[in-house]
């Protein structure tokens, strides 16, 4: 693999950072205590191609290659998660999930809107029930004629009181042994669809998480994502793709708190010299750099493997497993390195540890992944 950038490459990444100098980094704090990103960002980053990133130019995507989406997904994560979140959920999980699995009509009638911030989507698979074992959905979808009814509740959805579209899964099969989950496009508008926002979040708080509730939600046939019964492979195709770019926002993060540490470690003294000089300090030090080259090394390998047409699905799972759990190493130890200062929130390293522990969390638990490497390891799944 080819480690240096394109000019193209580079200057993509240059206008992702420039943009959030611009647009993000002078709101976070306010936005972290608001609970609220402003949503007027979502056109700017769509105005920037950000939002259609290798998505193909014939509907409204900006075209790219994988790294250069993480090359901005990166930056993004740097600035804030909130703000890269809602990146890697319409475009990652959902824009790029239409555009793999749509049809003709369906890519027409959502990319161009999603590409450039016109609209927004929202990925709805978890349900207060079923985290892990994503596969055994409560949600059902119920054919009516040409319609499907759809009846369930879905849980910490990332964008969910923003959406515009629910890329939503639902079980329309129950018969024994059968996975039986179809993907659904549902637009937000639909009757008997109601969003409540969740409150509280450790971090990601500019973030729109929401709960969905479905009551007799009636779409037409048309919605149906893929085939009928496939609706699982949907999700994992999309997911496995989601946990670059979710591995890339946790290279943000450890740069964020490897470039704040080196910053603070300069400027701070104690015992009559910068604490740059102490030997502990420049422990913690290295071993953040460290984890930010590895993690980023491991999640470009990703982009470079999706490139070439090559299998990824394993070695996705290994950048997120090991990007998220670096992430809460550097932004623990970068909090370390500010002392009692980096406990304020006036200071960036407590918001990058925050946001940084949900990493291990979503899009398969640090546990999930590691089921997920094993099996591809030794054939056998342990689930
Ligand atoms: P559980 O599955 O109940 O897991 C609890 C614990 O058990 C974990 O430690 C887990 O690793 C462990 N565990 C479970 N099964 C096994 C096993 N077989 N072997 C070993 N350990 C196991 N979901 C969406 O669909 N769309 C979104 O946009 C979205 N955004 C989110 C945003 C936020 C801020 C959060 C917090 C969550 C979001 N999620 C979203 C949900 C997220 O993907 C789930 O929380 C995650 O998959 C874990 O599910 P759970 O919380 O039900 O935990």
């Amino acid at each position: 693999m080819n480690l240096e950038l394109s000019e193209e490459q580079e200057a993509v990444r240059r206008l992702a950072e420039e943009f959030v100098a611009r647009e993000v980094t002078p709101h976070v704090v306010a936005w972290d205590r608001a609970e609220n990103v402003d949503r007027s960002i979502v056109k700017k980053l769509g105005a920037l191609g950000f939002l259609g990133l290798t998505v193909p130019e014939e509907y409204g995507g900006s075209g790219g290659d994988h790294l250069a989406y993480c090359l901005v997904t990166e930056e993004l994560g740097r600035g804030d998660s909130s703000v890269r979140g809602i990146v890697s959920v319409s475009l990652g999980l959902v824009a790029k999930t239409i555009a793999s699995w749509g049809s003709e009509e369906q890519k027409r009638q959502w990319l161009p809107r999603l590409t450039s911030g016109e609209a927004i989507g929202c990925f709805g698979l978890t349900e207060p029930g079923t985290g892990s074992d994503a596969g055994n959905l409560a949600t059902r979808a119920v054919r009516d004629g040409g319609d499907y009814v759809i009846n369930g509740t879905k849980m910490f959805i990332t964008n969910g009181t923003w959406a515009d579209v629910v890329l939503l899964f639902a079980r329309t099969n129950d018969a024994p042994g059968h996975r039986g989950v179809s993907a659904f496009l549902v637009p937000a508008d639909t009757p008997g669809l109601t969003r409540r926002t969740i409150h509280g979040k450790l971090g990601l708080r500019g973030q729109a998480t929401a709960e969905l509730v479905l009551e007799d939600v009636r779409v037409p046939a048309a919605t149906l994502l893929g085939p009928e019964g496939k609706g699982f492979t949907v999700a994992m195709s999309a997911l496995a793709k989601g946990r670059m770019s979710v591995a890339a926002g946790c290279v943000g993060i450890a740069q964020a708190a490897l470039d704040a540490a080196v910053r603070y470690a300069g400027e701070r003294e104690q015992f009559g010299k910068g604490i740059a000089g102490h030997q502990l300090v420049q422990e913690l030090l290295s071993d953040i750099s460290v984890d930010v080259e590895a993690a980023r090394l491991l999640t470009w390998r990703v982009a470079d493997l999706i490139d070439r047409g090559q299998e990824f699905a394993t070695a996705a799972s290994q950048a997120k497993l090991y990007a998220s759990e670096a992430a809460v190493r550097c932004a623990n130890n970068a909090l370390q390195v500010f002392g009692g200062y980096g406990y304020i929130d006036e200071y960036p390293v407590g918001k990058l540890l925050r946001d940084a522990r949900v990493m291990t969390l979503y899009e398969g638990t640090s546990q999930i992944q590691k089921l997920i490497i094993g099996r591809a390891l030794t054939g056998v799944s342990a689930f």
